[in-house]
């Protein structure tokens, strides 16, 4: 026998009852605020789908006629014959949205960290992350074979301790989230870049949550920063957040997406993304730009929000993204507090270790453009009689 069952059957058991073990729910509605789950109606706070993209009628048509067009799946990897006229097209306008010589797409944003730093980085390299960034980064960091330092959270004495000059031919990188994740707070990236260049370290920044929200145009934190390819060279994004489709893409010079196309294993060993896919995501890249009133409503509801948290009296974390935690502290009191909003009509999920640190568990509330504010008082006035 390879591994003993019951072994596994007393790890399960152990998550339960240390409130650590994670279920799925099923949705049976159309995707948006308002959703049909497990039988009930619910209003949706703990999707990533910020700008309500995801079941936008044009998006959905594009998705229809390229479907009808190319057929479903791309039917294997890029560099076989998976890559398409759609993929082609939205890899070009991705790199002019973001200011980038070239973009090219992964399947998943989990696997183009993994690909990036595993084609930039290998043994004898450094790589410094932020404690906090995410999963995908950490492990495409261990992956790398790189010596791997995680610094405190934004914290950039801390990381200028432990970076070191490096030896010659000795590669350093610099990987942190844009928006983070589970904190919803902002990386110092003008710190950063700033760093990154004198020690002559590589910049990579994830803006998976900051991608389509933030800045003029919706390019992010790194827009919003007004940060060049120059000063964050290695630039992530996902697709399946404010852009209401599926995939990522890493941007940067040409000689840097050349060189990940060539090594990047979660890049060349995976079937490409549909095209209905990447046609869905050139019509999402169209309202990313033009509908600027998305952004200024999730604003608007983001700071009704606070000030109604405020005024009950709840704490909430240094966050001005559409990503707003309530911190609990143990995972028992997050898992109680997550079925009690369920229970009054509201699906916001319990975030807890090993997602974020021991005794960090939370409530991790986010908001989308197509939430109104009777929706967003409507959570407050069940927040005010939360069970902590
Ligand atoms: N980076 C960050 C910061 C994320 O939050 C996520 C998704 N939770 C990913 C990468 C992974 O993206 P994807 O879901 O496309 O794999």
């Amino acid at each position: 026998m390879l591994m003993d069952s019951s072994g596994l059957a007393e790890s399960l058991e152990l998550l339960k009852q240390n409130n650590l073990y994670r279920s799925r729910r099923v949705i049976d509605s159309v995707r948006g605020v308002n959703v049909l789950v497990d039988g009930r109606e619910l209003i949706n706070f703990c999707s990533n789908d910020y700008l309500g993209l995801a079941s936008h009628p044009d998006v959905v048509a594009s998705f229809r006629r390229a479907a009808n067009q190319y057929g479903v799946g791309s039917g294997s990897a890029h560099l076989v014959c998976g890559h398409g006229r759609e993929h082609h097209a939205l890899e070009d306008e991705l790199a002019e949205f973001t200011g980038r010589d070239r973009a090219l797409l992964f399947s998943t944003g989990y696997m183009a960290n993994l690909g990036v730093i595993t084609a930039l980085m290998g043994k004898g390299d450094v790589i410094y992350q932020d404690r906090l960034n995410h999963a995908s980064l950490l492990d495409g960091g261990l992956m790398s074979g790189a010596r791997f330092k995680r610094y405190l959270h934004k914290d950039m004495h801390n990381l200028q301790q432990k970076m070191h000059i490096q030896s010659p031919g000795q590669k350093a990188m610099i990987v942190t989230d844009g928006v983070f994740s589970m904190d919803g707070d902002y990386a110092p990236l003008q710190a950063l870049s700033a760093l990154a260049q004198r020690q002559a370290a590589y910049l990579m920044v994830d803006d998976a949550h900051g991608f389509g929200v933030l800045g003029a145009t919706g390019a992010g934190l790194v827009e919003q920063c007004q940060l060049n390819q120059q000063q964050v060279p290695v630039l992530v994004g996902t697709l399946g957040k404010a852009f209401g489709t599926s995939g990522a893409f890493v941007a940067g010079s040409d000689v840097l997406i050349e060189s990940i196309i060539q090594k990047a294993r979660s890049y060349i060993y995976t079937t490409a993304l549909p095209p209905a896919i990447a046609a869905a995501t050139r019509t999402s890249l169209l309202y990313v730009k033009q509908d600027n009133w998305r952004r200024d409503k999730l604003k608007k509801l983001v700071q009704r929000f606070q000030a109604g948290v405020r005024q009950i009296g709840l704490s909430l974390m240094p966050s001005e993204s559409a990503i707003q935690p309530i911190m609990l502290g143990g995972s028992q009191q997050a898992v109680q507090a997550s079925d009690y909003l369920f229970q009054q009509g509201f699906w916001v999920s319990a975030i807890r270790p090993p997602t974020v640190p021991q005794g960090s568990a939370r409530l991790r509330i986010t908001f989308s453009a197509l939430h109104n504010e009777q929706q967003v008082d409507q959570l407050l006035s069940a927040l005010e009689y939360l069970p902590v």
